[in-house]
């Protein structure tokens, strides 16, 4: 249902931390874990891909992180601009 509202799907791929100080500038390295957030997305969640480097960091981009995951092909379902989840699901 309502796959219509759905903007584009983003696989994890790559490592979206971004360092202190280097505001815009993500890692880039390929994710060796998958950071799971709670979001704005379809499924209320996002995931961020992480280097070995970047996967226990403190605070920052990584503030929010709910659990850790092996990559296993997660994509991100991202919604339109403007769309808000309905309040009955908030
Ligand atoms: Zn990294």
């Amino acid at each position: 249902m309502a796959r219509d509202r759905v903007a584009h799907a983003s696989p994890v791929t790559v490592c979206t931390y971004a360092p202190p100080g280097t505001y815009g500038h993500e890692c880039g390295k390929p994710a060796t874990v998958v950071a799971v957030k709670t979001s704005d997305t379809e499924s209320g969640i996002y995931y961020a891909g992480r280097c070995k480097d970047h996967a226990h960091a403190p605070g920052h981009d990584n503030a929010g992180i709910i659990r850790l995951e092996p990559i296993n092909g997660q994509v991100n379902m991202l919604l339109p601009c403007g769309w808000q989840r309905p309040e009955s699901v908030a």
